[in-house]
């Protein structure tokens, strides 16, 4: 896809939907990061109900590891994978504390040495929490970008290093949500509302079928 049409598929969803933020529910950095790693593979709206109860009590570190990790599943037991995210929580608040002076590290190398924090997870901590321009591809920006032509790939990894490539640097901070938003309420897995897409005489599969794409 050349350019110009990079541009202006950004310049319409900034134009539609000027500062994207996170749907996730958080107070600050350490429950940003908590509320991240509990959404893998689970919904925002499914975290944001069993959050502010957590968050309420534990909001930190110290207070994560005082709950512990029997309590911790009690408040996070209708997220899925809530058994492994709990453990994961609590030694990355362990290791908060013991390696980072309970702060949450600044930096992606850092970030991904906590357990239970991927690539993933360290680029949209890093989006949300500093500004930093960083794609993370979840499965609704690995989705779009591919309908759209953005980009022509299978793995998460190669669609960020690609989408880092085409697109321009005043378009990254907020490029991640705006095609997580597109992919959750308009270019859906399933059933995509191509008759109501802003995006649709830009898109690839679209403009090669003029018809609803498969789900990919
Ligand atoms: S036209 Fe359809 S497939 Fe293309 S981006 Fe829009 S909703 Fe997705």
């Amino acid at each position: 896809m050349n350019k110009q049409k990079v541009d202006e598929i950004f310049r319409r969803l900034s134009a539609n939907d000027p500062a994207p933020r996170t749907e996730l529910s958080y107070t600050n950095d350490f429950t940003l990061l908590v509320a991240i790693v509990l959404s893998a593979q689970a919904t925002d709206v499914g975290v944001n109900k069993a959050t502010p109860a957590l968050f309420a009590i534990a909001d930190t570190p110290q207070k994560m590891l005082k709950l512990g990790e029997d309590e911790l599943k009690y408040y996070i037991k209708t997220i899925g994978l809530f058994n492994s995210k709990a453990k994961n929580i609590i030694a990355l608040s362990q290791k908060l504390i013991t390696e980072f002076s309970g702060k949450i590290p600044g930096t992606r190398d850092l970030l991904i040495t906590l357990p239970g924090v991927g690539r993933k997870t360290a680029n949209v901590w890093l989006n949300c929490a500093r500004g930093k321009p960083t794609i993370a591809v979840d499965t609704h920006v690995f989705r779009v970008a591919n309908r759209l032509g953005l980009c022509t790939t299978k793995t998460a990894d190669a669609t960020e290093i690609a989408l880092e490539k085409i697109i321009s640097e005043k378009w990254k901070l907020h490029a991640h949500h705006w095609l997580i938003l597109h992919g959750r309420y308009i270019c859906k897995a399933r059933a995509p509302l191509c008759e109501k897409c802003i995006l649709s005489d830009l898109c690839k599969y679209y403009g090669a079928t003029g018809d609803i794409p498969r789900s990919r």
